[in-house]
């Protein structure tokens, strides 16, 4: 392809850092996304009646610890500082999710204290309780199969904690883009090096590469798309877990008070209510009108030509991923990565992170 240096496959939080950072080291660049518009599954859209930025894949809130990609981000985006919390609905009560005082105490009538939270939650009947109301139902929701049977590092993202704070993410570095999320990846790929084509595939016939009707010979190319996708799935398909959203119109000013309520109970078939306003205080117009935007999200089995939410991290899809990998080897000007391309479980930040340290 002419006057082209490199090819970016896939306009997701990968696939712009990389493409932005190809541009910044006079790379002429071109980005290719499958779908009709950039941004991945963090793609949103700003409800024109109400103002209210609508996440069209289930929330996202930006959150990290990693110095040079908060730096990397705030280049392009500035943040509002909303801090996240979930709450969690049990059997008709409300709590704060992180495992902490606040569950601890309401959960079970106590009053512990710091220094005694520790000690009571080692009491197996205690853990088994509090694991079985919030945990079990919701991860069965969540993967299609009991908790004994996924990762436990799964499990292990929500914290744990002996006090009271109810933030639900670590990261002392967190917010929703003011400007919203679609202008952090519109001004990624704002660079007079870049060009962006959308409702554009990358393929791969006959030991090339294609993009739309054009060979690409030996451009490097860097794919955040499925592997087996990529592959004509030669060996198999890749297992994920998918998610399917119903979003819904109220006629009124505040549903649930917060932006993201889970509901733990197996017997509620979704596993979370999200409230879009909630993610933007600042927004006086949109948190003051009288209507609101819910999206009640319901996990489903992925089928091929699903869309693709989590990587389904097993023995066998581990097996398989190897052979896709050494395929994908093969190929020298080849570079994979993002939650699709990688299989990996990564949050926005890691994304970036892994974008940001590939030798380009
Ligand atoms: N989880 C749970 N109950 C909850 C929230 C989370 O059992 O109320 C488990 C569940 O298995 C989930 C995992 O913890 O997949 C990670 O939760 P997280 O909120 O990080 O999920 P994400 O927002 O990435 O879907």
């Amino acid at each position: 392809m002419q006057n082209i240096d490199a090819v970016v496959a896939g306009a997701g939080i990968w696939g712009c850092t990389v493409a932005r950072r190809l541009a910044e080291s006079g790379r002429r660049v071109l980005v290719v996304e499958r779908r009709e518009a950039i941004g991945g599954n963090v793609r949103c859209e700003t409800d024109p009646e109400t103002g209210i930025e609508i996440h069209l894949y289930g929330s996202h809130i930006f959150h990290t610890h990693i110095p040079e990609v908060w730096d990397f981000v705030n280049r392009f985006v500035k943040f509002n500082g909303y801090q996240h919390k979930v709450l969690a609905r049990y059997k008709g009560k409300t709590y704060f999710l992180p495992l902490g005082l606040a569950l601890v105490n309401k959960f079970f009538g106590t009053e512990l204290s710091p220094g005694e939270v520790e000690a009571f939650m080692k009491d197996e009947t205690h853990s088994a309780a509090v694991f079985d109301a919030f945990f079990r139902g919701y991860t069965s929701k969540q993967w299609g199969r009991p908790p004994e049977e996924i990762d436990p590092s799964i499990i292990k993202r929500v914290p744990v904690r002996s006090n009271y704070d109810v933030n639900y993410f670590n990261d002392y570095n967190q917010g929703i883009p003011l400007s919203g999320y679609n202008s952090l990846f519109e001004r990624l790929l704002d660079h007079p090096s870049i060009t962006v084509r959308t409702g554009v595939e990358l393929r791969f016939e006959d030991g090339v590469f294609f993009a739309g009707g054009d060979s690409l010979g030996n451009v490097p190319v860097y794919y955040s798309g499925p592997l087996d996708v990529l592959f004509g799935y030669r060996f198999g398909h890749l297992p994920w877990r998918s998610l399917r959203f119903e979003t819904e119109w109220l006629d009124m000013r505040d549903y649930q008070g917060t932006s993201v309520v889970n509901y733990t109970e197996a017997e509620v078939p979704y596993t979370r209510i999200h409230e879009f306003k909630h993610y933007h205080p600042e927004n006086a117009a949109a948190m003051a009108t009288a209507k609101t935007v819910i999206m009640r999200e319901y996990p489903s089995d992925w089928r091929p030509g699903d869309e693709p939410y989590y990587p389904i991290d097993n023995e066998s899809s581990r097996a398989l991923l190897g052979r896709y990998r050494e395929e994908a080897a093969k190929y020298t000007n080849l570079v994979v990565g993002g939650r699709l391309g990688g299989y990996k479980y990564y949050d926005m930040d890691r994304s970036i992170e892994a974008a940001l340290a590939l030798s380009l």
